[in-house]
């Protein structure tokens, strides 16, 4: 009767009531648990019950059927069917029909039941299974739903070990065999089981004795399976050896069973056949995860150069570097002996979701900090650097544009000799003579002047008349910087042809010319070679190689660096040609990967010849032709090794941050002696960062001197077959935070060189130097105008020996009217700085486009400095800059995690700069915006951290209080504006959410500490942009000063809104403005109606909460375009962690 209810409720399946179908299970359950009789009866006769539960399952299948198993899950229903199986299971022997339909039914129920495999197991349904299993080998018909069940049965660890135990990987062995076209749904579903078994070690362990047989069967299928019919049998004999491998003795037994040669010989047969994909890439993994690990080809990971701190603070990273006993080996350490791939897997998925975890949600360390912990007598000092806020200008001589020019004449440290260009840049037609066997490390002992070596020192009169170069007819630079975005290519034409500059070389050294005709085939003609110098001062106002030279002169580095590399010395004018994402070539990685495996496969083709070693006091001597020259000792450049692995192919080893033992990311090298048309391969080898904008389009950038000396100075994106991923070299958990079993990365690229004879130079992206940082400032203020208030100050002194510039830039009063004078002093503060992170050289350029801009002549900077008052710095880590480290200072710490404690001693440049905010908080002054400006290594566009209590608080759903808690929009409006006008900026990756790991960093502490209100950092891509103007294209020099400059124009704007009475004062400018956002904003024909729209209505601040950030309402037709993007780029998250 009760079977016959379920059969009609299930008949009206759509009409279900859950409430019957539970009443209705209880009491099959109760009578099953109860009545002997009615079990028995079930079992006698013909098991006509049970049969109607299977018919009612049956049914189910076909209508309604996941709701249906839900149903009969959720009122205990499989608790029945298990039961069912026990009670079968007394039976003697049990019925095969019976179990073969309960089974059926069960891998068909069990996977909705989350607690399946506990119930089963609970039960004894579980060893019933397996007892069958044993009794049934034979029998395929009966096999292929027992181990369906079980396989519903195995996420649960507990299971998988007690089916171990049980003996179940041994019966599985016996059930897998060799290619046979019979039964293969059977041996699908045993792989299957056999492979989730493994899952667990203790099960993997059971199975090591059998990787020989699974090798032996997956290449016997993949021999006889020739019309791929069985790839998922082939891809369950793999999925096995995935799991057998995860632990050591599986590895060691793969290698033993010569896993590597049978998985490379068979997957380079599979390649050919796309469908055959999913081999190669599981194989792939295996044979990675097999590869005996290497140890970096280095004696320590400690960087090659040490800085001697003053104070060595004890339990600091230089302390603990340091002191390490003697004799220890930091590059491996026992880490690899764990077994640490699963728990590496682990640990990298918490590292994926540490981004919701690091939210602050202590709402005391995101109200303000309301003490100030210095004493104002102590801050006193720091009103030197602000003699603006007490100028009288009383004996001011309007005409003397030298008031107020501080600036200090940059003392030579040293007198190093300076060798332009780097030694190894030529043909070295004595090999006796070429220095560079006595210069590395200790280059200061080379002698001057060999033919290929300019020694700079002795060409000071060749520079005495750079004036003549620099038209500048009446366009301020920022025009300039605008109409540079439409200029037409230089190819060809060459800088000469711009403009009659191919007469003005008198400002070339004429021993560099020299050592260029030389290169150029020997023929000596000087005039010839002048005539391929490249003159790049027509185009780079702000550039003077000789000057230059100069400002290396006194830069102080840790090596000691005497060499100047070509590209900072000619200069870099942005290519007018587009330069795109690169599209990833199909299977790139495979195909890397595949050859580094072959260094295993055939480990006579390597060469393993070290072609340049920092480590060693004599780099090796090259032989003639057959390798290329490396050499990176010249400012920001750290390359430590090069080992040539194949004809073709180098691995290169990055140095260490000074005084740490990693942060490898940033490069900067040189090659020459390259053939041309060659396929040669690079390897970066010690790379850290999980993953890189390689992988998503980001090219390398390469300068050469022969392209530069045809008339094209210029960095340009390059290198085909780019990939980035783990490798085999073993990381030392010392330099992986204690982490242990992690591997470095290898960012690898290829490249053909077109010129014979070329210097070429690598780098990670375009790079800045704190050379070319004093240089622009110099020339900078030579451009001054006499309205312009300029005055360069030496913050401090670094603990490499480097000055950190402060500028100050604002506008000279009108007169010394009182009125004047006192709209002068009090103008508010904009604070702005930029590098402390040496590998972000972005950032650097984003600033040269802010100097360059507030130092123009254009009306609309004279109303910028008329309405701020700026302090800038520059570069606030300029000691990493020159010494080529990726993200630290000479203390080894990252300066952008100091600013909450900053040491006078360790980081004065933080130390400082912190003490002019607070000097300003103390007067009352503190800044209207302070910015930072950084480099983003995983992320496209341009976009801006910001700091908001609401949105913290939103973000973290801390209920409490935060309907209380009041705070001005204002933080949004700046990177609102700049989204409106500057392409490469994007609203919708902006945030403004304060994470308890950058409670330390710069953006944070002024927020805080200081109070100021918009406190950002402004971070910009290292690839490109994924929206907007720029959208598919790398982002340049070009792109990254015009957002320097865009962010000026947006301060002007922020100033018209925080004080909409000044508008009609600045009535003027309204058209240079619209003139210069033209390109951007569809601006109407009458430009004081589009500001005023502009003022009412599309910077109102109100936020929606609810909505993604960038997803604000916007009401200004004019940024229609930006609203689109801003939505796609919304739906382009960007994958990278
Ligand atoms: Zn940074």
């Amino acid at each position: 009767m009760l079977f016959g209810q379920l059969e009609k409720l299930n008949r009206e399946s759509m009409l279900v009531d859950p409430e019957i179908a539970r009443q209705i299970t209880a009491k099959v359950l109760h009578l099953i648990q109860t009545q002997e009789k009615t079990r028995k009866e079930i079992m006698s006769k013909g098991s006509s019950g049970m049969e109607v539960i299977l018919a009612t399952l049956e049914v189910i299948n076909a209508k309604n059927r996941a709701h249906m198993i839900g149903v009969f899950v959720s009122k205990g229903g499989t608790g029945i069917l298990l039961q069912l199986v026990i009670s079968a299971s007394k039976e003697s022997p049990p019925s095969e029909e019976v179990m073969l339909q309960l089974h059926s039914v069960l891998a068909k129920v069990g996977p909705k039941d989350r607690k399946f495999g506990v119930k089963a197991r609970l039960n004894g349904a579980l060893n019933v299974t397996v007892n069958l299993l044993k009794q049934n080998l034979q029998n395929h018909k009966l096999l292929l739903p027992c181990l369906l069940v079980l396989q519903v049965c195995l996420p649960s660890a507990v299971n998988a070990v007690s089916l171990g135990k049980n003996g179940v990987v041994e019966l599985m062995f016996k059930i897998i065999g060799p290619y046979s076209k019979k039964n293969t749904s059977l041996l699908k579903v045993s792989l299957d089981t056999l492979g989730a078994l493994l899952k667990s070690k203790t099960n993997a362990r059971r199975a090591v004795v059998h990787v020989p047989v699974l090798l032996y069967i997956y290449h016997d299928w993949h021999r006889n399976d020739t019309c791929h019919r069985h790839i998922l049998i082939r891809k369950g004999i793999l999925g096995c050896l995935k799991n057998i491998t995860n632990i050591k003795l599986g590895r060691k037994a793969f290698i033993d069973a010569d896993g590597m040669r049978i998985l490379y010989n068979t997957s380079t047969e599979c390649l050919p056949v796309r469908t055959l994909d999913p081999l190669i890439n599981t194989s792939s993994l295996i044979m990675r995860k097999c590869f005996p690990k290497n140890r970096l080809p280095l004696p320590t990971i400690k960087s090659v150069f040490h800085h001697q701190l003053l104070r060595v603070p004890a339990g600091g990273p230089v302390a603990q570097l340091y002191n390490q006993p003697l004799g220890v080996d930091d590059v491996v350490d026992e880490s690899d002996d764990n077994e640490d791939a699963e728990a590496e897997n682990e640990v990298e998925e918490k590292d994926h979701h540490a981004g919701n975890d690091d939210i602050e949600t202590d709402i005391n360390k995101l109200r303000p900090k309301e003490t100030h912990s210095r004493p104002f007598e102590e801050l006193k000092i720091y009103e030197r650097f602000f003699m603006e806020l007490s100028e009288d200008f009383q004996v001011l001589n309007f005409d003397n544009p030298k008031r107020g020019v501080t600036a200090t004449p940059a003392a030579p440290k040293s007198h190093r000799q300076i060798i332009v260009p780097t030694a190894q840049a030529l043909p070295l037609k004595n090999h006796t003579a070429a220095p560079l066997q006595g210069e590395c490390p200790h280059p200061a002992t080379v002698p001057p002047l060999d033919l290929d070596t300019i020694n700079i020192t002795k060409d000071q009169d060749g520079c005495g008349d750079h004036t003549h170069s620099r038209p500048h007819p009446g366009a301020g630079l920022e025009q300039e910087l605008v109409q540079g975005l439409e200029r037409v290519a230089l190819d060809g034409a060459g800088p000469q042809g711009g403009g009659g500059g191919v007469n003005k070389h008198n400002r070339q050294s004429p021993i560099l010319a020299a050592g260029v005709a030389a290169r150029l085939g020997g023929e000596g003609e000087e005039m010839l070679a002048e005539e391929w110098v490249p003159d790049t001062a027509l185009l780079l106002p702000l550039h003077d190689p000789d000057l230059y030279v100069e400002m290396v002169k006194s830069t102080c580095s840790v090596p000691q660096f005497s060499e100047v590399a070509y590209p900072d010395y000619f200069g870099h004018v942005a290519p007018t040609f587009r330069e795109h994402i690169l599209e990833r070539v199909y299977g790139v990685q495979r195909t890397k990967i595949f050859q580094d495996i072959e260094r295993l496969i055939h480990p006579n083709d390597i060469l393993d010849k070290v072609v340049y070693d920092l480590d060693i006091q004599s780099c090796p001597v090259i032989d003639g032709g057959e390798s290329l020259k490396f050499n990176s000792q010249f400012e920001s450049g750290n390359l430590r090794k090069a080992v040539q692995v194949r004809k073709f192919e180098y691995d290169l080893v990055l140095n260490s941050d000074i005084n740490s033992n990693h942060y490898h990311q940033w490069f900067y090298f040189e090659v020459s002696g390259m053939r041309v048309g060659a396929p040669y391969r690079f390897n970066i080898i010690n790379c850290e960062k999980s993953n890189s904008q390689f992988n998503y389009g980001m090219q390398v950038l390469m300068y050469s001197v022969q392209e530069a000396i045809s008339g094209r100075p210029r960095w340009v994106r390059t290198g085909t077959d780019i990939c980035y991923y783990k490798n085999h070299f073993s990381r030392s958990s010392i330099a992986a935070g204690g982490q242990k079993g992690k591997s470095y990365y290898t960012m690898t690229f290829s490249m053909t060189f077109n010129h014979k004879d070329d210097v070429c130079y690598f780098a990670y992206h375009y790079p800045y130097t704190y050379s070319t940082l004093k240089m622009h400032l110099q020339k900078l203020e030579a451009l001054r105008t006499p309205q312009t208030y300029l005055r360069e100050d030496v913050l401090c002194e670094t603990l490499g020996g480097n000055s950190c510039p402060l500028l100050t830039i604002t506008a000279m009063p009108e007169s010394t009217s009182n009125d004047q004078i006192c709209q002068f002093r009090n103008r508010p503060l904009v604070f702005l700085s930029s590098r402390v992170h040496p590998g972000e050289t972005n950032a650097s350029w984003v600033m040269k486009g802010t100097l360059e801009f507030l130092m123009g002549s254009s009306p609309l900077a004279q109303s910028l400095r008329e309405a701020y008052i700026f302090k800038i710095v520059p570069m606030l880590n300029p000691d990493g800059v020159v010494n080529g480290n990726h993200r630290c200072s000479l203390s080894g710490e990252d300066l952008n995690r100091q600013w909450q404690n900053p040491s006078p001693e360790l980081h004065p440049t933080i130390y400082h700069t912190k003490s002019l905010l607070q000097y300003l908080a103390a007067i009352q002054r503190a800044p209207l915006v302070f910015c930072d400006y950084h480099g983003h290594s995983r992320k496209k566009n341009v976009f801006m951290y910001g700091c908001s209590l609401k949105e913290t608080v939103w973000e973290t759903n801390i209920s409490a209080t935060s309907c209380e808690l009041h705070e001005d929009l204002g933080y949004r409006t700046l990177p609102k504006i700049l989204s409106q006008m500057a392409p490469a900026f994007s609203m919708a990756s902006c945030s403004f959410v304060v994470e308890r790991s950058k409670e330390a960093t710069a953006r944070v502490v002024v927020w805080r500490e200081i109070g100021v209100q918009r406190s950002y950092t402004m971070e910009s891509t290292l690839c490109g942009c994924d929206q907007g103007k720029y959208k598919g294209l790398q982002i340049g020099t070009r792109e990254l000063e015009e957002m320097g400059a865009q962010f000026c124009v947006a301060l002007l704007r922020l100033k018209r809104q925080t004080s909409p009475l000044k508008l009609r004062n600045h009535a003027h400018l309204l058209d240079v403005e619209s003139d210069l956002m033209e390109t951007r904003c569809k601006v109407s024909s009458n430009p004081s109606t589009y500001l005023l729209e502009d003022e009412e209505q599309s910077f109102m601040e109100e936020v929606d909460y609810s909505a993604e950030s960038g997803d604000e309402p916007d009401n200004d037709p004019n940024t229609a375009d930006n609203h689109l993007s801003d939505s796609e780029s919304n739906k382009h998250r960007d994958s990278l962690t």
